[in-house]
């Protein structure tokens, strides 16, 4: 999947049964931080090959739903063993592909590997069979593979957001056909490569491209799960796409998580601070689960807006990704950066005050790459787009509000419900949170820091259906299979 061409450049292939596959046509990757520098090269897959994967996969069901769950968690371990060996390569790949620091990287792979282990520790008596004898009878219930998993994965975090679905997907006895994103395709091929090297051919397949690959991979009626994490609108094409031959589906969307800060919030306490700060601009503001509005209670607005900008000031230093003093690098495509400079400028014509936040290392590096300063925007109405899309980039506005009602309100009139935090008295923020329409609330704090894999994670309304993570993300790559044995075979209300 993976060749090492020197050791700049990367060229990637697609995976098919076991074997690497040509592509005609192939895509550059830049380095977001140096335009010019190519990281590597990855194929388009073409339509046919996209049916050839999901033909491989299919026919590698037939044989892999009947290993034993413990021969699965025995390769998955292997494989897990196979990418720390290989996690400083791997980290290095993603930091210059992606723009991500390196520490944020290494983040991003341990994240990856404590869920794949939770996930192996957790396959066996998730996928047990239950037995159960009653009144009536015997009932067993058993936890079947789905068969094949088509799995989408977005650029923000390419290997944790593909390792999510890998690994339930295959200890469940599914296949897999995995599509990254073709602007972070380079580490999760590696990634997909190291663990497909433990599994027997057929069993992991990756294709590369954008829309019209994906569009094969959610219509085949070959495919019966689609996993996927990305953007709302393209979540909708998804559906249709998959209306067809009614696919179980797992979608991770987008969303506009906000960060609620009470009455009773420290505005003293600098760690908050701090780790509000990283929570919105962690990765340059390109995770899905991370602030993108701040409301403040009016009464420590002034005071809270200063600290704000002091910690910002402490923590934001923007360069190099490779630099060990960077914290924020550059946003990952060109396109994104457009779409957070847009959001800013309207914000600004519609009459807001835009903060430049943090210090930038290397101005040489920072007008050459795809960067962008952080900013806080004050004075946005409470509907001004800046405030309710998802920016997905180093942006955020902070409101005042005046009473819980009305923060409540703001919160749920959003159309998304992945994440949020509250801030403040313990009590009073766990009051708040059960009236938030969430998948998950963090408490005095905010995005990854409060992640917890052990716990399912996913939205709700149009950020998404299902959830990962946690122990019922195992499930949700199996169908439950009920076996009746009825003591009495006639029904009493049937006339002889
Ligand atoms: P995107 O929707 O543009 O792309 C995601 C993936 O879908 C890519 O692999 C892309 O090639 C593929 N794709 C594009 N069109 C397709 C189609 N018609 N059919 C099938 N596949 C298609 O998203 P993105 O820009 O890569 O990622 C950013 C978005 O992802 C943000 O909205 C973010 O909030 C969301 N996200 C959500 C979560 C979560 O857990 N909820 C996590 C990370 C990112």
């Amino acid at each position: 999947m993976t060749i090492q061409a020197d050791q700049e450049t990367i060229i990637v292939e697609a995976f098919i049964n076991g074997q690497n596959v040509k592509s005609l046509s192939q895509l550059a990757k830049e380095n977001p931080a140096n335009p010019t520098e190519i990281v590597g090269y990855f194929p388009v897959t073409t339509k046919e090959q996209a049916v050839e994967a999901i033909e491989a996969a299919a026919a590698a069901f037939k044989t892999w739903k009947q290993t034993s769950i413990d021969e699965r968690i025995m390769m998955m371990r292997k494989a897990i063993e196979k990418i720390r060996a290989a996690e400083n390569e791997i980290v290095h790949l993603l930091s210059r592909e992606h723009g991500k620091p390196l520490y944020d990287a290494h983040g991003e792979i341990y994240v990856s590997l404590m869920w794949m282990e939770f996930a192996c520790n957790e396959a066996g008596s998730a996928l047990q069979e239950e037995i159960k004898e009653h009144e009536n009878g015997k009932t067993i219930l058993s936890y079947d593979p789905i068969g094949v998993v088509a799995a989408i994965s977005p650029w923000n975090y390419p290997i944790a957001l593909s390792t999510i679905k890998i690994a339930p997907a295959l200890l469940a006895g599914n296949t897999i056909v995995l599509k990254p994103s073709p602007y972070a395709p380079l580490a999760a091929a590696k990634v997909a490569e190291i663990i497909a090297s433990e599994f027997p051919a057929g069993v992991i397949n990756v294709v590369h491209g954008d829309a019209d690959v994906g569009v094969e991979l959610t219509s085949n009626p070959l495919v019966t799960k689609i996993a996927f994490t990305g953007g709302t609108a393209t979540a909708k094409h998804i559906i249709k796409a998959a209306s067809e031959t009614i696919k179980d589906m797992t979608l991770e969307l987008g969303g506009n998580d906000a960060a609620i800060f009470l009455e009773s919030f420290d505005v003293h306490d600098e760690r908050a601070m701090r780790r509000i700060v990283i929570s919105n601009f962690l990765t340059a503001g390109q995770i899905c689960m991370i602030a993108k509005r701040v409301y403040v209670h009016r009464s420590i607005y002034d005071e809270f807006v200063e600290k704000y900008i002091e910690a910002a000031n402490r923590w934001i230093r923007i360069g190099d990704p490779f630099d060990s003093n960077t914290t924020v690098g550059p946003v990952n495509n060109l396109k994104q950066k457009n779409v957070v400079l847009g959001l800013v400028e309207d914000a600004q014509n519609r009459g807001a005050k835009v903060i430049p936040l943090g210090q930038i290392l290397d101005q040489k590096l920072f007008d050459q790459g795809y960067y962008l300063q952080p900013t806080l925007v004050l004075g946005c109405d409470v509907h001004d787009p800046i405030v309710v899309e998802e920016q997905f980039g180093p942006t955020v506005p902070i409101l005042p509000f005046d009473d819980e009602e009305q923060v409540i309100h703001l919160h749920n009139e959003s159309i998304y419900g992945l994440t949020s935090s509250v801030w403040g008295k313990e009590e009073d923020a766990i009051s708040v949170a059960r009236q938030l329409e969430a998948g998950t609330t963090m408490i005095n704090t905010a995005a990854v820091q409060g992640l917890d894999v052990r716990f399912p994670f996913g939205g709700v309304k149009q950020s998404g259906i299902g959830r990962e993570y946690g122990v019922e993300c195992i499930r949700t790559y199996t169908e439950k299979h009920v076996i009746n044995v009825p003591k009495t075979l006639d029904l009493p209300y049937i006339p002889e």
